[in-house]
């Protein structure tokens, strides 16, 4: 490890583009050494985080490349906690570029990706969940998601799982105490006190890995298709779906006709909708190829809106949608209700999540639809976002395998195992959670062992 952040790196730290101004980032011991080669105004002058205006200086020529101001973080109050020099330069290309050469050729190496986060995590300086939350931050399509990425960059997930992990090294502790001093005056847990300690930990795990669906939400959106025979209003609904709020992305129509999509945020959350072409049974092959396109939108969506058109009865195609789509949960959207009604919905309530009546034409009903989409998937609040979340699949995973451990130290437990036993799945619990961050325990359980029971006696 040491070997791997013993050198300076370099890169150019704004996107390569036009601008004002462009920044590039030096990290490593040699930070200074490296900056003064080509900063002559440096010499002497630079000082703990004060911005220094000066030349850049192409150091064979002694040409002046670009007038630049230098911010100097001396180790260990810098982002990586090593020496980081940042040189705001003009922002063109062609500079950044040349800048970053002579940096190279003074001895720096180029960063690959993440590697300033990579060190300040190496360092100690955040831990792995910061990392990512500072992955997901600099990744924000909303405010709300950058938000709560600055959140979760600031330490609420690891504030949120401390005491957890606090509480399963302290009974750990307890019990190695009670294993190895079991002679002494040193009182061993009873198994009725740590299946109570047991259960508190695996409760709060339990609710933790329950925010994955928030969390989920909130790093990677929403996806839904909307499905329906021709003609129902599936692209007029699109259309006022789309309305009102901006599109974040535009989306580059899909492989095939059939399929087009648009990203918008409601409530800060990114919700992409895709717009299949009208499923009904092929009558050709061109048709057939349409309508797979509209089942795999559905598989791969996370809902799915079943239109229907209120001005009509129900039809036979209508029914065979139904059909297929039984086993997924969708939404069923009942359309053009400016007009008089037909649709009778009293065999369609029992299938759907919900059942919305529009008119994609008018508007009515837009807002509600929008609103509803949420009703169902649990809103997330800022506040509870603010708690810490876990926000990607490798939480999801290291919690999961956490609980598990804990089902087989409480099996055990129920067992009457020796503690010895019980311990290893302890231990494995203390292991997922520590990948979690990113730590390593071993010193966590020697400290306490050492300090609450008074080896040296
Ligand atoms: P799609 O084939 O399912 O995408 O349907 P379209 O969105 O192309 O709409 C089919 C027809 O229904 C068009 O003539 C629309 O103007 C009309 N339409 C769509 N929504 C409404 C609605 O809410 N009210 C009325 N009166 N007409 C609608």
């Amino acid at each position: 490890m040491p070997t791997l952040i013993d050198d300076t790196i370099a890169a150019i730290s704004t996107p390569l583009g036009k601008g004002g101004l462009g920044v590039i980032r030096l990290s490593g011991k040699d930070s200074c050494r490296i900056l003064l080669s080509l900063f002559p105004s440096g010499q002497n002058t630079l000082v703990d985080r004060v911005p220094l205006l000066g030349n850049i200086i192409e150091p064979k020529t002694g040409e002046i490349l670009d007038q630049a101001i230098v911010t100097f973080f001396k180790s260990p109050r810098s982002f990586t906690r090593e020496d980081v020099v940042e040189i705001s330069c003009h922002g063109s290309p062609v500079v950044l570029k040349a800048v970053l050469r002579l940096l190279l050729d003074s001895g720096a190496r180029l960063a690959t990706p993440g590697e300033f986060t990579m060190r300040a995590f190496l360092r100690g300086r955040i831990d792995l969940v910061q990392a990512e939350a500072i992955h997901d931050l600099v990744e924000a399509q909303t405010l709300f998601q950058a938000k709560v990425a600055n959140q979760q960059a600031s330490g609420s997930l690891s504030r949120r799982l401390k005491p957890i992990k606090e509480s399963l090294v302290q009974m750990i502790s307890l019990m190695e105490a009670g294993i190895d001093f079991a002679e002494d005056d040193v009182s061993v847990l009873s198994d009725e006190v740590v299946r109570k300690r047991l259960q508190i930990i695996k409760n709060d795990l339990k609710t933790l890995y329950a925010s994955f669906a928030a969390g989920k939400l909130i790093t990677t959106g929403m996806s839904i298709a909307i499905v329906g025979r021709p003609n129902v209003g599936k692209s007029s609904l699109f259309n006022a779906l789309l309305q009102d709020d901006r599109a974040i992305v535009t989306d580059t129509p899909g492989t095939t006709r059939d399929l087009i999509s648009e990203t918008i945020q409601i409530d800060g959350i990114p919700v992409r909708f895709i717009d299949t072409a009208g499923i009904r049974e092929a009558e050709n092959r061109v048709e057939r190829i349409g309508i797979d396109k509209s089942l795999e939108a559905v598989a791969d969506a996370d809902r799915t809106l079943l239109v229907m058109d209120g001005s009509e009865f129900f039809t036979e195609p209508d029914q065979s949608l139904c059909d297929r789509l039984q086993g997924y949960a969708y939404t069923l959207v009942v359309n053009k209700i400016d007009l008089p009604c037909k649709l009778d919905l009293t065999p369609l309530r029992a299938n759907p999540k919900a059942i919305f009546e529009i008119s994609a034409k008018t508007g009515e009903g837009i807002r509600g639809l929008k609103q509803g989409l949420f009703e169902e998937s649990g809103r997330v609040t800022a506040r509870e976002a603010e708690e810490g979340l876990i926000t990607n699949v490798r939480h999801e995973n290291l919690i999961g395998e956490s609980i598990q451990s804990l089902d087989r130290a409480e099996k055990s437990l129920e067992a009457q195992m020796p503690h010895e036993a019980l311990l290893l799945d302890f231990y494995a619990c203390l292991k997922s959670l520590n990948e979690l961050t990113g730590e390593t325990t071993v010193e966590d359980i020697l400290g306490n062992i050492f300090s609450t029971f008074c080896i040296g006696k």
